[in-house]
């Protein structure tokens, strides 16, 4: 049996990147009922292919898959594995514009954004094979008599891995190539927005030689697919990104098994912009940490405090920046693309209506865009009233909200006034201030004075309701791996040795 997938074939050069079916135990599988369920362009609306809907009892045969293959994978030398995802990174490499075409296709964004996933992505399997080879820990000296005292880092087990439709290569790859460096085995259940982007990463895995059962992709309905895995005892690890609702939820369900848990959950990153900062500098930053991503980005700005002093020129500034921005769709690379659902396009016109009637004033934008229903105009909305629900719930989208204040308490106070503490953005050329505010701000990452902080060598993750552990870096390895003490007793080994 095989789905239609034409569109999307059409598009890319290496038609074999394009598959249909879930990946599980190195086999390309369809659900036995033959259920499937569409994807569509987000520029268009127009369907790029269906995709399996797996059953729960197909989702729970993954498990047995990755479990089966757990233990050769993890005995395998660091050194062997390290070889293997090497492998997969060059493979990425060398498919960068196939791989970047899929995500456009099927995400909406900007086609230099997508190259510039791909590349993020596959940095994070180059980093992993790296690390792979290093998860040491510090010895202890004993505090015991006779006794020798030892930790050693275990993968942990089989690792489930949630990701969701706004960077569907970057976020497989950066919870998959560390769980599979730290030696575990993983099911992954891609967003149903965007599955193409890992299945075209499990076709890969499998030209670089990573055995059958140690990576599963498996697609179809989350509420389906994901409780066999929180309910398996056997899933010692369960790694999330996307919405803090849903994390939540993960979260309860992992509790009957005690899983280990990384959470990388919903932002509303405030910028505060002081009086002090370079304002050219201030503004083109800020216009990048609000539109990357079409404003899709849990990094993304979803609130600027601007000091009352330079208030209307920073305003002015960011709306002519923001009127510049082009529009379009992904292929023609813009500035911003289409957004991913209709609900998303909802949600914008909800936060401008319910701003506006609160008060604010809109700068420009604020209607859906004339190129089709899924665009939405760059907005800017000034002067937004502190009860807007833009000023406490993720936009996730092209709409920037600027505000004044007047003291340094004040924006620090507003900028902590959320539930969530993933980033937070700061423009000021003070060093005593740059650092009282850094010190001050409840995030698990600061900028200053710039926008990009990315990478795999940087432990990626935030406060509060943002999520727990860390992705990226030594951090993100050592989350997939259990620290076992063990207590040697040296008269015992000696007086066996002088036995002999
Ligand atoms: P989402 O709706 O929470 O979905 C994320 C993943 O969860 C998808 O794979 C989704 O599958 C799955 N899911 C949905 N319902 C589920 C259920 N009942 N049980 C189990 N899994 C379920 O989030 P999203 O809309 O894709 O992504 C946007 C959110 O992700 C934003 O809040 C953003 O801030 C956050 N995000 C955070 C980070 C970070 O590193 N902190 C990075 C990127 C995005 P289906 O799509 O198939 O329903």
């Amino acid at each position: 049996m095989s789905l239609t997938s034409l569109s999307l074939r059409r598009e890319i050069s290496d038609k074999t990147l394009v598959r249909s079916f879930s990946y599980i135990d190195g086999r390309w599988q369809a659900s036995k009922s033959g259920d499937t369920f569409t994807v569509t362009d987000p520029a268009t609306g127009d369907p790029l292919g269906d995709v399996a809907s797996l059953s729960a009892s197909e989702s729970a045969a993954a498990v047995d898959a990755a479990q089966a293959a757990f233990s050769a994978w993890a005995g395998r030398l660091p050194q062997e594995r390290a070889v293997l995802l090497r492998q997969w990174f060059d493979r990425m490499r060398d498919h960068r514009e196939d791989l970047a075409r899929i995500i456009v296709l099927e995400q909406g964004k900007p086609l230099s954004e997508a190259r510039g996933e791909i590349d993020y992505a596959a940095s994070f399997v180059e980093y992993y094979a790296e690390e792979a080879k290093r998860p040491n820990v510090e010895g202890i000296t004993s505090h015991l008599p006779e006794a020798e005292v030892e930790l050693w880092l275990e993968p942990a087990g089989v690792a489930a891995l949630i990701t969701p439709w706004n960077f569907p290569s970057a976020m497989l790859t950066r919870k998959a190539a560390a769980a599979m460096a730290a030696g575990c085995t993983v099911v992954a259940h891609p967003s149903s927005e965007t599955p193409f982007s890992a299945l075209a990463l499990a076709e890969l895995t499998e030209r670089a030689g990573i055995p059958p059962g140690v990576f599963n992709v498996v697609t179809g309905r989350a509420a389906t697919i994901v409780p066999p895995w929180t309910d398996d005892p056997r899933v010692r690890a369960l790694s999330f990104t996307g919405s803090t609702e849903i994390g939540r939820m993960l979260y309860r369900h992992s509790a009957e098994t005690v899983k280990k848990l990384v959470m990388e959950l919903g932002g509303h990153a405030p910028a505060i912009v002081f009086a002090d900062a370079d304002l050219g500098s201030a503004v083109a930053e800020s216009i990048k940490a609000k539109f990357a991503t079409s404003g899709q980005d849990c990094l993304g700005l979803n609130r600027i405090f601007v000091e009352r002093s330079i208030y209307a020129a920073f305003c002015h500034k960011f709306t002519e920046a923001t009127r510049a921005l082009s529009v379009g769709p992904g292929m023609s690379d813009p500035d911003i693309g289409p957004l991913v659902n209709d609900a998303a396009v909802a949600k914008q016109r909800a936060h401008v209506a319910d701003a506006l009637a609160k008060g604010a004033t809109l700068a420009c934008g604020g209607q859906p865009h004339a190129l089709g229903p899924r665009f939405f105009e760059p907005t800017v909305l000034t002067d937004v009233p502190a009860n807007a629900a833009i000023l406490t719930e993720e936009t996730f989208g092209p709409v920037a909200p600027i505000l004044p204040f007047d003291t340094e308490g004040e924006a620090v106070a507003r900028a902590n006034d959320s539930e969530y503490g993933l980033v937070a953005y700061l423009h000021s050329r003070d060093p005593a201030r740059i650092y009282r505010v850094t010190r001050a701000l409840q995030y698990g990452m600061v900028a200053v004075n710039r926008t990009k902080v990315t990478g795999a060598p940087i432990p990626f993750g935030g406060t509060k309701q943002s999520g727990l552990g860390r992705e990226g870096a030594r951090q993100g390895m050592q989350d997939f791996m259990e620290l076992k003490y063990v207590c040697r007793n040296w008269a015992e080994e000696r007086i066996t040795h002088v036995d002999q």
